[in-house]
């Protein structure tokens, strides 16, 4: 089997305040030590990213911390009269490495389509910013039965014309809708069964050597008391956490988890 790093990644939303934002990246910083080979990511909100960045020591362009730095969200143009957006650029300059494209709240509260989420997938590439591509069934899509079409479409739209170079090095992230934010986590046997078929996807737009260096997290009420057995899953490389990534004790107990899993 081939050996992927792990990477866990904290998806703070529209969450804390300015202290309470460098409080908790200083807390992660701090603890990362024990996450081991588990890569860490923080995604905060936008307005706290410069703050967050000098927290974790990224403002001069080192990474003393060993704690990456990623955006929720970004605009796919490069500058102009895009009132309220982010450039690409722009989150580079700030110390980002990566960038969170399709989160099922953007995809569901904002009308981002698997075309937008393609777009800004590249754009993101382009910059030299690393994606965390998400896709995921609704319930309802489960419970007819769809949710392997549903993610075939969303992982084909989203990734269409991607170089097996930036395939590689990009990350997916498998959120069933369903999970996100409601306590229900997906059980390991579920969430393996649609990374596998992930994986496999990306072996069809590519070749299964690309298919296999490629990161797939879960997300979906990642919690400390979960991440164990979601991480034991073979095709379970790490984790993107919304509400238990509020908790720097929770964030790195999750990670630790994903650090020694096999
Ligand atoms: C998320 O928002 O990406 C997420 C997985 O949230 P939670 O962990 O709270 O379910």
């Amino acid at each position: 089997m081939a050996t992927r790093r792990r990477i866990v990644a904290g998806n703070w939303k529209m969450n804390l305040d300015h202290a309470g934002a460098v409080a908790l990246a200083q807390a992660v910083a701090t603890g990362a030590h024990s996450c081991g080979n588990c890569d860490l990511i923080l995604c905060p909100p936008s307005i706290y990213l410069d703050a967050v960045a000098t927290a974790l020591e990224l403002a001069d362009g080192g990474s003393p911390s060993g704690v990456a730095l990623g955006g929720q969200n970004l605009h796919d143009q490069p500058k102009g009269a895009f009132t309220g957006e982010i450039a690409p650029a722009m989150l580079v300059d700030i110390g980002c490495t990566f960038c969170i494209v399709g989160h099922s709240e953007r995809r569901t509260l904002f009308g981002e389509t698997d075309s937008v989420v393609n777009t800004k997938a590249k754009a993101v590439l382009a910059a030299g910013l690393t994606p965390i591509v998400c896709v995921g069934e609704t319930l309802e899509e489960r419970e007819q039965g769809q949710t392997a079409a549903v993610v075939t479409e969303q992982i084909a739209g989203s990734l269409a014309g991607l170089s097996a170079a930036h395939l590689a090095t990009s990350i997916i992230a498998y959120e069933p809708v369903w999970a996100i934010g409601t306590g229900k986590v997906a059980t390991p046997e579920q969430a393996q069964e649609v990374h596998a078929l992930i994986r496999k996807k990306l072996a069809e737009h590519t070749d299964e050597a690309t298919a296999n260096q490629v990161v797939i997290q879960y997300g979906g009420s990642v919690k400390p008391d979960n991440a164990g057995v979601l991480a034991a899953q073979p095709d379970i490389d790490g984790a993107l956490v919304g509400g238990a990534s509020l908790k720097a004790e929770d964030f790195l107990a999750i990670a630790e988890q994903f650090a020694h899993a096999s």
